[in-house]
Order: C-alpha cells, then sequence, then structure tokens
C-alpha cells in the first residue's frame, strides 16, 4: 500500500485488505458499520463465466460505484453547510453537477436521486445534454438548478425557454454578448419570462495546464465592458429584473485556496456590481475547479495534486463571498458551485488485464555466447570484455558491450553476422548490465485496453492516474514496468505515473491472471474517449454494498460495445457484412463448413473487439476435409 501511495490518494473509499488486494468503502471510511468490498471479488463475479453466478463479460471493465457518488455529494454538501453555519453566513449553498464530466445516465440519474434532499440540481453545455438534464430533473427536487452554459444558438434558448415553461429552476447563462439579443428576442416570441445569468471572465488567472480558460484572454464570457453594454440592453427592453445569477469558472484543478479566495472575492465584487446597477442577483454560480489529488501529495505545484479537501475549499469560498458582501452591505446570494470532477472521479474503477510481458531493451539473455561462436572481430572485443570482467573492471566491461553491439550491428547489416550471432551479443550485453547493477531493466507490459477509448487524457494531455495493480499488494513487486495497449499506435502507452517516475513497481507475470486497476478516472475519461482502431468501451457494473456473503451486489452489467457496435459507428452495416462473408464462405467451401464458418463469424461479430483469453474462446471447429 505504502509502495503505491493507496493511503494518499485512496481514501477514504480504496485501501489495502489484509489478502493483498484492493478493498472499497464506498461509503467512506468513516462509515464503520459497512462492510469492505473485495474488488478482486467484483472483478471474477463479472468476468468468469465458469463461476456461480459469474456474468462472463469480457474486460476491461468500468466498476461504478453508485454508493461513493452519494458520499461525495454529501461530502461536498455537508462541507459548505458546515462553512455556512461556522462563518455566520447568510444564505445557502446549493450545487449542480455538470454533466460533461460524466453523462452516463445511471450517473447522472443517481445525481439527481442522491442529492434531491439538498436541492442539487445540473448543468448542461450542449442541446443533447440540455434535453437529459431537463428529463432528468422532472424526477428531483423543483428547486434543484439548471444551469443553461456553453455556445447557444436559438434552438439551444428556446429549448432552455421551454425548460422554464415546465416549471424546471432554469437559468440561462450568458457566454456571449450576442445570446442576450437571442434570449431577449425570442422570451418575448414564447412569452416566456427567463431567469438570466452571466458569466464574467475574470482578471484571475490559473497557471496550471486547466486554467487556459481563466483569465482575460480566455475562451469563454463576457469582459467588463461586455457586461455593461448586457446590463443596459436588458435594461431597455425592461427585462434587467431576470438577471440574477453571475457564473465565472476559472478552470479545473485549481491548486490552492488562496487562488480560489482571490477569483471568488474578484466575482463577489462583480456580484455587487450588478445589484448596484439594479439587477435582481440572487445566486453567485463559481463554476467548476474544485481538484482531486491524483497523487496523493497534497501538494498545490502540480496539477495533479491540490493542497486542500472539501472543507477547506469550502470555507474559502464563504469567507470571500461573504467579506465582499459586507464590504458593500449586499445580501448574501446563494452559493452555487458546478463541480464535476470532484464528485464522479472517485465512483468508478477501470479493471484491466496485463496479458504478456517482454523486456524493453533485449529480448532475453539467455543466448549463450563464446569467441569461437563470433565473426573474428568481434571476438578480441569479447576477449577484452572478459579479461575487464577479470580485472573487476566494470566501467570497461560496459564500454567494450557497447563496442561490440555497435560493430556486431554494423556487420549483421552487412551480412556478416547471422541471427543467432546478432542475439547473442544483445543477451551478453543485457547480461553485462545486470551484472554490473547498470539501470535496471525496464519491461513492457502488454494490456488488453485501448489507452485512447479509455485513458484519452493520458494521451490528450499526460494526465496521470493512480494505476496500481488490485492484487498481489502483499508482495514486493520486483520489476519495473511500462504499460502498452493493444493499438497499432505507439502512442497507446502509458509511461508516466504518480510515483513521478516513467515506470511502474509491478509484479512477475506467473501464468495466472494480473488484473490492474486505474483509480480516480470516473470524471471527462468516458465522454472523451475515441474508437481508435475500432476499440470501443469497456463493460460495465454497478455495484451496491449489500448483506450477501460477498457484501456486495451487481445491480446492472452491460457488455461493452461489440466488433458489430464498433464498426456501425463508422457507417459500417455489421449485417450486411456478415451476409456478405457467409455468401461468400457457400461459395468457397462445402454447405456444412460454410455453416460452421457463418456460425464463427457470428460470434466474432458479438463479442467485444478486446483479447478473448484461449480459456473461453469457442470458434467451431469445422468438419474434416473432404
Ligand atoms: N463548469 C464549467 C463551466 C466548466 O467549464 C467545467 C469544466 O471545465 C466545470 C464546470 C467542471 O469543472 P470541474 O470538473 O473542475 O469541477
Amino acid at each position: 500500500a505504502a509502495l503505491y501511495n493507496v493511503d494518499g490518494w485512496g481514501g477514504p473509499y480504496f485501501a489495502v485488505n489484509a489478502a493483498g488486494n484492493i478493498s472499497v468503502r464506498p461509503h467512506g471510511s468513516d462509515t464503520l458499520s459497512h462492510q469492505e468490498i473485495d474488488l478482486l471479488k467484483i472483478v471474477k463475479k463479472a468476468s468468469d463465466p465458469k463461476s456461480v453466478g459469474g456474468l462472463g463479460l469480457q474486460l476491461p471493465l468500468i466498476v461504478r460505484f453508485p454508493d461513493v457518488l452519494k458520499n461525495r455529494l454529501e461530502s461536498l454538501q455537508s462541507a459548505f453547510e458546515y462553512a455556512i453555519q461556522s462563518e455566520g453566513y447568510e444564505s445557502h449553498y446549493q450545487g449542480v453537477y455538470p454533466v460533461k464530466c460524466n453523462q452516463d445516465r445511471f450517473v447522472v440519474e443517481d445525481i439527481v436521486k442522491f442529492g434531491s434532499p439538498f436541492r442539487f440540481g445540473l448543468e448542461a453545455g450542449s442541446k443533447p445534454e440540455l434535453l437529459l438534464a431537463m428529463s432528468c430533473l422532472c424526477k428531483g427536487n423543483p428547486d434543484a438548478l439548471l444551469i443553461c452554459n456553453g455556445f447557444k444558438d436559438a434552438e439551444y434558448i428556446s429549448l432552455a425557454l421551454v425548460a422554464n415553461k415546465l416549471s424546471l429552476n432554469t437559468v440561462i447563462v450568458l457566454e456571449q454578448e450576442e445570446e442576450v439579443d437571442l434570449i431577449v428576442d425570442l422570451s418575448k416570441k414564447l412569452c416566456i419570462k427567463p431567469v438570466i445569468g452571466l458569466r464574467a471572465k475574470l482578471r484571475t488567472k490559473h497557471s496550471g495546464h486547466f486554467g487556459s480558460t481563466s483569465g482575460e484572454k480566455g475562451k469563454f464570457g463576457l469582459t467588463t465592458s461586455q457586461i455593461l453594454r448586457v446590463v443596459k440592453k436588458l435594461d431597455l427592453a425592461g427585462m434587467l429584473d431576470c438577471l440574477q445569477l453571475l457564473h465565472f469558472h476559472i478552470g479545473s484543478q485549481i491548486p490552492s485556496t488562496a487562488l480560489l479566495a482571490d477569483g471568488v472575492g474578484e466575482a463577489a465584487q462583480i456580484y455587487c456590481e450588478l445589484v448596484r446597477l439594479g439587477a435582481n442577483m440572487r445566486v453567485i454560480d463559481i463554476g467548476g475547479g474544485l481538484g482531486i489529488d491524483y497523487d496523493g501529495s497534497k501538494s498545490c505545484d502540480s496539477d495533479i495534486s491540490v493542497g486542500y479537501g472539501l472543507e477547506e475549499y469550502a470555507t474559502a469560498v464563504v469567507h470571500a463571498v461573504q467579506l465582499v458582501c459586507e464590504r458593500r452591505s449586499v445580501k448574501h446570494p446563494v452559493i452555487c458551485s458546478e463541480s464535476g470532477r470532484a464528485i464522479v472521479s472517485h465512483h468508478s474503477v477501470l479493471i484491466f488485464e496485463a496479458v504478456g510481458m517482454s523486456s524493453v531493451s533485449s529480448a532475453g539473455a539467455s543466448v549463450a555466447l563464446s569467441a569461437d561462436y563470433l565473426a573474428e572481430e568481434l571476438s578480441e572485443d569479447y576477449r577484452n570484455l572478459s579479461d575487464a570482467a577479470y580485472r573487476g573492471d566494470y566501467e570497461s566491461c560496459l564500454v567494450y558491450t557497447e563496442e561490440m553491439k555497435e560493430r556486431c550491428v554494423e556487420q549483421f547489416k552487412q551480412g556478416m553476422v547471422c541471427m543467432e550471432q546478432l542475439a547473442a551479443v544483445d543477451g551478453l550485453c543485457e547480461l553485462v548490465r545486470k551484472a554490473v547493477g547498470e539501470g535496471e531493466a525496464v519491461r513492457r507490459y502488454h494490456i488488453n485496453l485501448s489507452v485512447f477509448t479509455s485513458v484519452p487524457d493520458a494521451w490528450g494531455i499526460e494526465q496521470v492516474f493512480p494505476i496500481i495493480p488490485i492484487h498481489r499488494l502483499d508482495e514486493k513487486p520486483c520489476v519495473k514496468g511500462v504499460l502498452s495497449d493493444l493499438t497499432c499506435d505507439s502512442d497507446g502507452k502509458i509511461d508516466k505515473f504518480i510515483n513521478g517516475e516513467s515506470s511502474l513497481p509491478l509484479h512477475e507475470m506467473e501464468g495466472g491472471s494480473y488484473y490492474l486497476g486505474m483509480f480516480l478516472g470516473g470524471a471527462y475519461e468516458e465522454a472523451l474517449g475515441g474508437v481508435h482502431n475500432l476499440f470501443g468501451g469497456p463493460s460495465v457494473v454497478r455495484v451496491s454494498q449489500s448483506d450477501g456473503p460477498h457484501s456486495f451486489a451487481v445491480t446492472r452489467a452491460v457488455p461493452g460495445p461489440s466488433c458489430g457496435d464498433v464498426l456501425r459507428v463508422m457507417q459500417h452495416q455489421p449485417e450486411l457484412m456478415f451476409e456478405t462473408l457467409k455468401h461468400r464462405a457457400q461459395e468457397y467451401v462445402s454447405h456444412d463448413s460454410a455453416a460452421v464458418l457463418a456460425s464463427g463469424l457470428a460470434r466474432t461479430f458479438d463479442r467485444m473487439p478486446y483479447l478473448v483469453p484461449l480459456s473461453t474462446f469457442d470458434f467451431p471447429d469445422l468438419p474434416a476435409a473432404q
């Protein structure tokens, strides 16, 4: 556990149990009445077709824990309630979940359900997101906010006005100045009085990777003069009372509460100015940015960690708003936040299998080598090397082996050295490097996963997630490895880890399955992933705690997209493709064989594109050759 810093990034949901496996505490470790769940047992139940109740799902697998979502929401809510009470703040907190972080139907429905007691709402940034948010909130608390962000056309604005008409507590947030004209016209046309918010471009800028949307030159929001023009336009239209919310978003992963307080304080000043200008202000929406400590270092100097927890975050926000409002004698606004990463990151774990390993440097050191076996020029190198080894002169050993290898490669290119000799020299070099303790060899672990599909941020922005074996954690890992995925693309690899190194301590693969888990990836990764090489998404199970023998119950199990499904994404027609291949078989092989081939092909169309273990492979036998 210490080697992988599980306690640092995993608490209060993940720990290592006595069996050396990852255990999950979906209600957080403080809730001792709940038993822990052994993650390996979930994987076995989900994937093993032979075990009792085994579901036979193919890996990779996303395991979702709705109880974790509930705990995240409740923890965020109580952090704000505590800050509000202890600071004597005279309004309340009412958060929304930005659905872009994970639009999965069950994730959004769970958030609406679990957040209903405290009026938790949703944020949408596009028309389909708005449609899903509208329909989910029909079952939510009627006071829950529906925040409409993102670039808008007349259709988006009309949809938001319809939401308002359906008694959903909808706020249309202006991202661009032109949107105000559309809102004024359409609301008059449809006779619906809107609630309007505006997104301000703050001067406060966050310097990390995720801060590029902040500051004066950021992509979104209105500048000071645009805000003034919007106020004037609304006033002229007799709609200034519709302007009720101020929104801003400094960027994701805000590193410190100092920066947060700076931004919130600036926004609170704008809020008070809008009150002064006659708007009917009620809500300050501080956007997202509540960060996650991916490496457990609690550092505010990196993109993958943050130097605060939920309580410190909430206190900094409440304090900063209160300070400004009191100075300006403005009534305390409702505080809304749009935390996405902090709500959904912990709730799912991506499980995948290592299916093989190889050495990154040479293929192996097992080929016997002697001077007689080598071409003449190389024999001298070999003798020099032996002499240096006898003298204990390890520096020279390394120099001679490298020279020998270089010469050997040159001779191979000219056809003077055979493949066996080349392999033997490679092996010797590795042996010498190992013997003199030079650069521990890093192995390449082949993983049954597509990085582009399941961990796109590792490829796109070099984001680092905690990735560790989910079992054998009571055994010292004695190998260093990088992870190499299934795609035919050299970028399909993971070679940056939370230990700050380019390799991960891993165990030797001993014939059995070796399962790895990627944690804290519940936000963004699923929606960003693509279908490079036509690998689709993973299978998914939803797991809740139960009183049964394994302390968990699988409440939903969905296989990942099949080969047919991913082909359809690229406009192929799997049914027609199958028919074409079946007819071809009928033309080229016997009637019986054609039927067998067709049934084998049908199975491949139906199965996920990932590697299938030989034990579950079942292509039918062809009839004996005629
Ligand atoms: N709100 C807005 C407007 C955003 O652009 C984002 C994401 O970048 C969020 C909320 C969610 O941010 P986070 O996931 O950091 O909480």
